[in-house]
Parts: structure tokens; C-alpha cells; sequence
């Protein structure tokens, strides 16, 4: 790694090696660093700068849950696909993560006021479980612990200001606070910059990366809820009329049995109900949610977020990738954002990879210890290899999410008909039904 620290006026240098470096330790910054450690040789470096500072994973879990700064670790829960647990366990998070997370064995859909419903099931799609819920914080626990074993050089606290472009790298100019010495701004080169600090960037701002946005005038409420009984795997995704309501199954936190709460509402009600007493939220809930997932007896802390849809207009430059929230931000009722992103992470690499094992065949004077001389990680046309890779699957899953978005949210006579008959539909079309759960699986 090369970090210098240059007065004004002095010139950098920069050693041989090819660096990769990723601007964020979010939930996406910190897999796609272990994934790079992970399956590229040691003569490529990687590493990782954040803004908070990264706690001990030695302290212990409620107090490392304090310490946490990073927005992706909250008290927000995430459902994963069996496709993102693969993914998990290929960089040995899954088996820690395994203890916690709660098995999707059902998803229950059904709009509040109707007949209609529909249910996809593990079994009848043949597999484990459709996904899992895992709480952010032990997902960012879990990271952290393998971040700590990896070869990644991670530097935090740490915050980048700016980038300036050569033809050879990219040098990263860090924020004077970042740096022991005030008089010095810390600068680091590298071959490959990957952009992952969240959505609406400011550093693909200051690149003239602009975002197309569509303000949803929706927030999400988040909460953990208590229930009267097991909630038997099975996940509740309920249409409102005034937007989706989601009840994911979690695991059981002293013998009290709970569920993840991501309740979509406008802007309006959803500050009308971010202050009301526990007991009156609790009330409305239930009201929206009815019966089927029993009885709700307490919430927990309530947080909100305002959705936007957030794309960014270039995902590639030459020896840069924007990932994350930075890339794609999407509205939460699908769950989609994180799985999303975390096979972006894994096309990224498989592509980087792919490059490497060309230029061990072409070339027998290559070996692992020397490839960096013969390749450059920054190169534009393996960069647009990537995005070329990954296109299909980021439309389709964002319009997905888009689509639920308006069919979902809507009060309109047509869009509540449509609902009806598409809930009814997927019950009469196994095949319709198949290619739902794949997408929801990120098994397409
Ligand atoms: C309510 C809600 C529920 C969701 N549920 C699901 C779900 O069930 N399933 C799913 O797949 N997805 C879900 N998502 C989406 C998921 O949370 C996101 O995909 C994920 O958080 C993206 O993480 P990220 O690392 O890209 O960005 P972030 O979490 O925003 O991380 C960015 C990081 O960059 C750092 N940073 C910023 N600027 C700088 C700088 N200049 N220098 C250094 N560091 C910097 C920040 O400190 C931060 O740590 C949900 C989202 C919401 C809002």
C-alpha cells in the first residue's frame, strides 16, 4: 500500500503493485473487499477507507452495536437470498451468520381489505429456505471479524475529499482531519477506485457523476416487534392502501418471539406515526396487519427512512467502479438492494479473475507473484466487461421493485383490480410463481 504524505508542492510516487481501494466500509464495501482479498492473488493489494472508525469485534456484541457508526449497520434487518448466502459463505461469513439468522419458509402476500392472496413456500419451490433475515449489526459484526483476519488494509477513520486522475492511477486526497499531520494531506494511488459510499454520492458528485432520482414521498418505519406465538418461518408482505407492510421472521431474543417491521406509508403519516405512543402504533399495526401473524405485544426502537430511487447515470470510468447504495439505491419492499449489490460484488470479481487466468495462459514468463506487471486493474474495457455482465439483472430488478412500488402503493381502482388478479393469477400459474421466487431468490 502506498500512502504518502506530501507537503505542497512535493510529487508522489507509487510502487509496482496494483491497488484496488474501496471508499466505504458499508454493508457493500466491506463484502466486496473480502471477496477481492479473498480470490485475487497477493501482488494485487486492497483497500478499504472509512469514515467512522471500525470497533474491536473483541468487545462485546451489545457494545460493539453502540460503537457502530456506519449507516449500514443499524437497527434495520435484512432479508438475504440463498443466492447472497452463498455469496456469504464463500467469504466465511455464513456459518457465524448461520446461528443468527432466521429461516424464510413461507412469504405470505396479501392485500389488506380483499380475498385475495397468494403464498410461496421453500418446498414447493424445492429449496432450503427462500431467504433469511439477519439484523444488520451482527451482519456487520460478522464482516468486521473477517475483515480483521484478512489481508485487506483498511484505513479508518479515515474521510476521501476528492480524487485526481492521471493516466497511471488515481490518487485519493483524504481530509486534512483524517491525517496526524495538519500541515500534510494524506494521498493515496491506486490502480482501481471502487466508489461504495452510499447513495447519492458526494464523491461521484464531485467526479460529475450525476443520479437520476425518483422521490417515492414514501418513508419506511423500521421496528423489531414481540408476538404472541412462533412465527413459524413465514414472512408477511401486506398491501395497504397507503403502501406495502413487510413482517419478517427473526430469531427469538430472550424466549420472546419476533419479527422484523418494515412498514411502508407517505411521507405524512409516516411522521404522524414515528410520534405516536408505542401502544397507539402498536394499535394501527395491527389494525393494517391483522391477525395472521397473532397478536403484536411490544415495539422496539422506531427509525425512519425516506425513499428514494437513486441510480446513478455511469457506474464505470476508466479505474473507477461506483457499487452500493452509490450505484442503486431501491425502496425496500422487495428487499432487494443489499442481494442486489452483493452479486455486482461477486461479477466484479469473477471478471478481475477471469482477466488473470487469460494473461496466466497467454503469457508462462506470468505467475501469481508477477501478474500485476502484465495487467491493470483500471483498464476501462474490463471495467465496462463488468457493467456489460451485470445490466440485465440490475433493470430487471429495479424495475421489479419499481413495479411493486406503484402496484402496491396505489389506491386507484385499476391498480387494486390488477392487484387482485395478479395475486389470484400467481395462485392458478406455478411457472409465473417459479419465476417470482427466483427473482426474489436472486436465482436468476
Ligand atoms: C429500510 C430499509 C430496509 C432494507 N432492507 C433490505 C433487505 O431486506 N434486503 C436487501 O437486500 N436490502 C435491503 N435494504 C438495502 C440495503 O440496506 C443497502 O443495499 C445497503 O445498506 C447498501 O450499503 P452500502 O455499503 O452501499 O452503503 P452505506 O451503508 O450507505 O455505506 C456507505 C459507507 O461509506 C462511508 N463513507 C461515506 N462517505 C465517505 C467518505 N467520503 N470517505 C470515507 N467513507 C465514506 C459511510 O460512512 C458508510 O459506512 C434496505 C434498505 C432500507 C433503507
Amino acid at each position: 500500500m502506498t500512502v504518502i504524505n506530501v507537503a505542497k508542492g512535493t510529487s508522489i510516487s507509487r510502487s509496482d503493485n496494483q491497488h484496488i481501494t474501496i471508499v466505504g466500509g458499508g454493508m457493500v464495501g466491506l463484502s466486496l473487499a473480502l471477496m477481492l482479498a479473498k480470490r485475487l492473488p497477493d501482488a494485487i493489494a486492497v483497500s478499504l477507507i472509512e469514515k467512522f472508525p471500525f470497533p474491536s469485534v473483541e468487545q462485546k456484541k451489545e457494545s460493539f452495536v453502540e460503537k457502530i457508526h456506519q449507516a449500514s449497520f443499524d437497527a434495520r434487518s435484512t432479508a438475504i437470498s440463498a443466492g447472497s448466502a452463498a455469496l456469504l459463505a464463500s467469504i466465511d461469513c455464513w456459518d457465524a451468520l448461520a446461528a443468527q439468522a432466521e429461516a424464510i419458509n413461507t412469504i405470505h402476500i396479501s392485500d389488506r381489505g380483499h380475498y385475495a392472496s397468494t403464498q410461496l413456500d421453500a418446498q414447493e419451490q424445492e429449496v432450503d429456505a427462500l431467504g433469511y433475515v439477519v439484523e444488520n449489526h451482527f451482519l456487520g459484526h460478522c464482516l468486521l471479524q473477517q475483515l480483521q483476519q484478512s489481508r485487506v488494509k483498511v484505513i479508518a477513520p479515515a474521510i476521501v475529499e476528492r480524487c485526481q486522475f492521471t493516466q497511471q492511477d488515481v490518487k485519493i486526497l483524504l481530509a486534512a482531519e483524517s491525517s496526524n499531520n495538519q500541515n500534510k494531506q494524506q494521498v493515496i494511488a491506486t490502480d482501481l477506485l471502487i466508489i461504495a459510499d452510499g447513495a447519492d454520492s458526494p464523491l461521484c458528485r464531485s467526479m460529475g457523476i450525476d443520479s437520476h432520482k425518483k422521490n417515492y414521498q414514501q418513508s419506511a418505519i423500521i421496528a423489531n416487534v414481540a408476538l404472541d406465538k412462533p412465527h413459524k418461518g413465514i414472512a408477511y408482505e401486506r398491501f395497504t392502501d397507503q403502501g406495502p407492510l413487510a413482517l419478517l421472521p427473526l430469531s427469538n431474543c430472550e424466549q420472546q418471539h419476533r419479527a422484523a417491521l418494515v412498514w411502508t406509508r407517505n411521507n405524512e403519516e409516516a411522521n404522524r406515526l414515528a410520534s405516536v405512543s408505542d401502544g397507539n402504533f402498536l394499535n394501527e399495526l395491527q389494525q393494517a396487519m391483522g391477525h395472521r401473524a397473532g397478536k403484536l405485544t411490544h415495539i422496539g426502537e422506531r427509525n425512519m427512512y425516506p425513499l428514494t430511487l437513486v441510480q446513478s447515470s455511469e457506474q464505470v470510468r476508466s479505474r473507477v467502479v461506483v457499487m452500493g447504495n452509490a450505484a442503486h439505491f431501491l425502496h425496500p419492499v422487495a428487499g432487494q438492494g443489499f442481494n442486489l449489490s452483493l452479486r455486482d460484488c461477486a461479477t466484479l470479481v469473477d471478471v478481475l479473475v477471469d482477466v488473470l487466468v487469460e494473461a496466466l495462459t497467454k503469457n508462462n514468463r506470468v505467475n501469481k507473484q508477477n501478474i500485476n506487471t502484465c495487467i491493470d486493474v483500471g483498464e476501462l474495457a474490463i471495467l465496462q466487461r463488468y457493467l456489460s455482465r451485470r445490466e440485465a439483472d440490475q433493470h430487471r430488478t429495479i424495475a421489479l421493485t419499481d413495479a411493486m412500488v406503484k402496484t402496491f402503493s396505489s389506491t386507484e381502482l385499476s391498480r387494486s383490480v390488477f392487484r387482485q388478479m395478479g395475486l389470484l393469477g400467481l395462485n392458478a400459474m406455478p411457472t409465473a410463481k417459479k419465476i417470482l421466487a427466483k427473482q426474489m431468490m436472486g436465482m436468476v
